[in-house]
């Protein structure tokens, strides 16, 4: 046993709920997922653990050019990207493995045991990307979900404000109808957002941020409450590659 390989869950125990009690994959299935639990184990030894303490020590920075991240974080993305892993759970027409979701479970389960910050940037990119696959228009999936399946981009869910954690429907992030082309009706976003994990960094290229803001009524004011809330697509880098008009501050 290697150091530190204790802090992964057992491969055993793994394949116990899995097969045993969850009965989710026989045969050459179950063969093939246990090399996948494999790899990421390694992975999450070589690429994560080792830096999990540093990352507590040299935490993001705000500079001039926006965040700055530990190297070994992008590093560790990269390699997870390298591997597919960014596409577990998602069908193989997208680019993914097209592993049952508990098995992505039980995958990841690895990297968040090694190092949970790494670890949730993939997890939060993962979910975003299903967000956009499951709703979104063929041409949103392709333009945004698709790099983040692949692990160029990563992604992030912007909910929270100063005035408004769970009491979302307080929030006031608003949004103005400005025009339509391929990937729909397009908006202009005014608002603060706060606490948003990944937020800002300097391992991708592009960041797609899901920003919960409330459509301004014809009147000039924002509707009352959760319903009132839409969802929108905010990429830090726009399609045709300006950068969007988002600030990050740093609030202390
Ligand atoms: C590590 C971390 C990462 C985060 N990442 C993100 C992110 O990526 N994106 C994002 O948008 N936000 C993020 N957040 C913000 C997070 O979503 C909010 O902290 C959360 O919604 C709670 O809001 P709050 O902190 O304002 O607490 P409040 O909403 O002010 O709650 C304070 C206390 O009151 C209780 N409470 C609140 N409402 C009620 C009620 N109606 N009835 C009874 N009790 C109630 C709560 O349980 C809590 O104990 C993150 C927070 C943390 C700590």
């Amino acid at each position: 046993m290697s150091i530190g390989s204790d802090i992964l869950p057992s491969p055993d125990l793994l394949a116990f709920h899995l097969f045993d009690w969850l009965n989710i994959a026989r045969g050459e299935e179950r063969e093939t997922l246990l090399a996948v639990i494999a790899t990421a184990q390694r992975l999450a030894l070589d690429a994560f653990l080792p830096h999990y303490r540093q990352s507590d020590i040299e935490e993001p920075a705000l500079h001039d050019d926006g965040v700055h991240i530990l190297p070994a974080v992008k590093e560790a993305l990269a390699r997870f990207a390298e591997l597919g892993l960014f596409g577990c759970s998602f069908p193989e027409e997208l680019g993914g493995f097209g592993l049952p979701y508990t098995a992505t479970l039980a995958i990841q389960a690895n990297f968040s045991a090694a190092n949970i910050a790494t670890a949730n940037y993939a997890m939060l990119t993962a979910a975003n990307a299903r967000l956009i696959s499951t709703f979104g228009t063929s041409e949103q999936i392709r333009q945004f979900a698709l790099p983040e399946i692949e692990g160029r981009w990563l992604g992030t869910m912007c909910l929270s404000e100063p005035q408004a954690g769970s009491s979302l429907g307080d929030i006031r992030t608003k949004a103005i109808l400005e025009g339509e082309d391929t990937l729909g009706a397009g908006y202009r976003l005014t608002g603060n957002k706060m606490w948003v994990s990944g937020g800002d960094q300097n391992a991708t290229e592009n960041i797609v941020h899901l920003v919960l803001a409330k459509i301004v009524r014809d009147d000039g004011t924002l509707p009352e409450g959760t319903k009132g809330i839409s969802l929108f697509i905010v990429p830090k880098r726009l399609p045709d590659d300006r950068p969007n008009d988002i600030v990050v501050v740093d609030g202390r």
